[in-house]
């Protein structure tokens, strides 16, 4: 399960192609203002033995990927990526719908805020954030979201998400934790109701990145930057609803 090494947006973390040697450009969401949150990083991308971890945790609850998802998180906690300045105080899981997680029997997203902050313990980190579970919450289930455009996503959790006991995050700064992000929709949508809730800043750690045209896209002469809102096809399932 190896980590995405190449150049990705500062903003979001898209793998985005850069020349040698330059910094990459941001991407055209992140440009264009597209996000809530601050900033976003994916350990690694959505393909491969990483995507079938993601999926077994999904699919069967199964502990020891959370484990492992988990400690993938807390590397990306400790990699240059992250300053130590820059390291949020709160960690909140991507909610899923009460009803949806009753069928499922667990919030994936919550196992691996639970396994990050494990690894982090097992690995004797100083100032670690606190979980917080019960103050963002999905208050209706939403369609899938497999095959929508960003401007779709975003108009589908439009109003999707709350929150409770907002005097938790009131001037705090804010990790915001999920498996899979694809065109950052979700993210941004919870991001945005954190802020709000006066939430200082919202950084989002996904497992994985999804996109449809890297690594593909990625040293391709001529080729066009790599854009989470093109009109490929995305793949399935990535934001979870
Ligand atoms: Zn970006």
């Amino acid at each position: 399960m190896a980590p995405w090494e190449g150049s990705a947006c500062p903003g979001c973390g898209l793998p985005l192609p850069a020349a040698a040697g330059e910094a990459p450009t941001r991407c055209f969401a992140c440009r264009h203002g597209h996000y809530d949150f601050d900033w976003a990083r994916s350990y690694g991308l959505y393909a491969g033995p990483l995507r079938a971890a993601i999926l077994q945790l999904k699919f069967h609850g199964r502990e020891s990927w959370g484990r492992r998802l988990g400690a993938l998180l807390a590397s990306l906690w400790d990699s240059p990526a992250v300053a130590e300045s820059d390291r949020p105080a709160i960690v909140v899981p991507v909610p899923l719908h009460p009803a949806r997680e009753r069928e499922r029997g667990f919030n994936q997203a919550e196992i691996l805020c639970r396994s990050f902050l494990a690894a982090l313990r097992c690995a004797q980190r100083q100032h670690l954030p606190q979980l917080e579970t019960g103050c963002l919450r999905r208050l209706r289930a939403t369609q899938t979201q497999s095959g929508l455009s960003f401007e779709k996503r975003l108009e589908n959790v439009r109003g999707a998400f709350g929150v409770e006991a907002g005097d938790r995050l009131r001037g705090r700064a804010v990790l915001l934790v999920d498996d899979v992000m694809t065109t950052g929709a979700t993210a941004s949508a919870c991001a945005g109701v954190l802020k709000r809730a006066q939430a200082a800043r919202v950084v989002v750690f996904t497992v994985a990145r999804a996109t449809p045209q890297v690594p593909a896209g990625l040293g391709a002469a001529g080729g066009d930057p790599v854009s989470p809102h093109g009109p490929v096809p995305l793949p399935d399932g990535q934001d979870r609803v």
